[in-house]
């Protein structure tokens, strides 16, 4: 059967189950649920799932809120990833609740014409994607092992399928110096907040001899009790990144320095820890790419061919882009002017617009994932891609 008369069916299955599909994404957008407590939203997606037919295995890599939901055997296997954290305050600034109901209506409309197909779909649900990282945590499990390709798609205020993904690495850093009487004995104390800000200027200083395209920003979440106690602990985490993950390694080495450098200068000691789960730069795939640009213009959402937009910032979806080939596209439910994170990105996600890219996101997943288990020569080409630009930028 020719892969157009397999999208038709299984967009005719999405079309079916839109209404289901749009309670979904709406119950997940009013229950926003943080990282690792994600236990509505990954029940619910768990139970849609296994009524519709896939075999559904909750509590995969040792997380109570991951899953993983098949439908099909053998191979090639693709994978539909579905996120589904929100943030702290203002729910579900990033739209997640888009991924998790297009990643399940993909699924739907896959798996209405998987014996017409080789292989198989699954849809894999990854937790706490805005501030730990899971899918890395994944990774070290094998949660991803075994897959032909891994797509999954994300709200945004344009239609693109070019991700631009910062590599991105987590750290805390604690400063211990001495309390003392601020007026009466000051020199007997060790300022931990003055080192704090000396960290803070040494950064600012190096950013203007940083490339472009990084970004090291950060937040202090203690700086003290009172002015009138020298502080004696001083404590901050940032975010450091870059374009490439080479890159990253050589920002991080000058950031560190940046924390010595307050340490040295006050006597305060310095703990620096790094989150383990570092966010890889997204190697998004161009061969996927371009199938899934043409599915998306069957939906009348046309995206530029090749395009180099302003980072969206980061994801672990790069680490996953890093071990079998990947896209990140992105789907618009909101004008350009309106910014990712905030309480307005919230509303869109659950406007109309939002409920509109859940479907068209549903079915352009699902055709491009049609496209990767029917069409041989995509595979090859996906496959030579990825050995090629996994050469060329190394390191999850
Ligand atoms: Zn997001
Ligand atoms: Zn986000």
């Amino acid at each position: 059967m020719d892969s157009n008369a397999l999208k038709a069916r299984s967009n005719a299955a999405i079309d079916a189950a839109a209404d289901d599909l749009i309670a979904l994404s709406m119950r997940i957008h009013a229950n926003p649920e943080l990282a690792f407590n994600e236990t509505q939203a990954a029940g619910w997606l768990t139970s849609f799932l296994g009524e519709r037919g896939f075999d559904v295995t909750p509590g995969i890599a040792q997380m109570p809120t991951a899953f993983r939901a098949v439908a099909g055997s053998g191979a090639p296997v693709v994978a539909i990833l579905a996120e589904y954290d929100a943030l702290p305050g203002i729910g579900h600034g990033c739209g997640h609740n888009i991924i998790a109901s297009a990643a399940a209506g993909a699924g739907i409309g896959v798996r209405a014409v998987i014996d017409d197909t080789a292989g198989a779909v699954q849809i894999i649900g990854t937790p706490a994607e805005e501030v730990y990282g899971g899918k890395v945590a994944m990774i070290r499990e094998g949660a991803f092992d075994g897959l032909d390709a891994a797509i999954m798609t994300h709200p945004g205020s344009r239609d693109s399928v070019w991700a631009k993904a910062l590599a991105c690495a987590e750290v805390s850093i604690e400063y211990h110096g001495r309390e003392a009487h601020a007026a009466a004995q000051p020199e007997r104390g060790i300022n931990a907040l003055e080192a704090m800000i000396i960290a803070f200027n040494a950064i600012n200083s190096l950013r203007q001899h940083i490339l472009g395209t990084a970004r090291v920003h950060g937040v202090i979440t203690d700086g003290g009790e009172a002015p009138n106690i020298v502080p004696g602990r001083s404590a901050a985490s940032f975010l450091v990144r870059a374009e490439d993950d080479a890159y990253l390694e050589e920002l991080k080495a000058r950031v560190a320095a940046c924390f010595e450098a307050g340490a040295t200068a006050t006597g305060a000691t310095l703990d620096v820890r790094w989150n383990v789960n570092q966010y890889a730069a997204m190697n998004t795939n161009a061969p996927i790419a371009a199938a899934h640009r043409r599915n998306l213009a069957t939906l009348g959402r046309d995206t530029l061919e090749r395009e180099n937009p302003r980072p969206l910032g980061s994801t672990d979806m790069g680490n996953v882009s890093k071990i079998v080939p990947g896209i990140h596209p992105t789907i618009a439910i909101a004008p350009p002017d309106v910014n990712g994170h905030s309480p307005q990105f919230a509303e869109y996600a659950a406007s109309d617009a939002g409920k509109r890219a859940t479907i068209d996101g549903a079915k352009a997943l699902a055709m491009t994932a049609i496209d990767i288990l029917t069409d041989a020569d995509l595979r090859r080409e996906m496959r030579a891609e990825f050995e090629r630009t996994r050469a060329a930028a190394p390191g999850a």
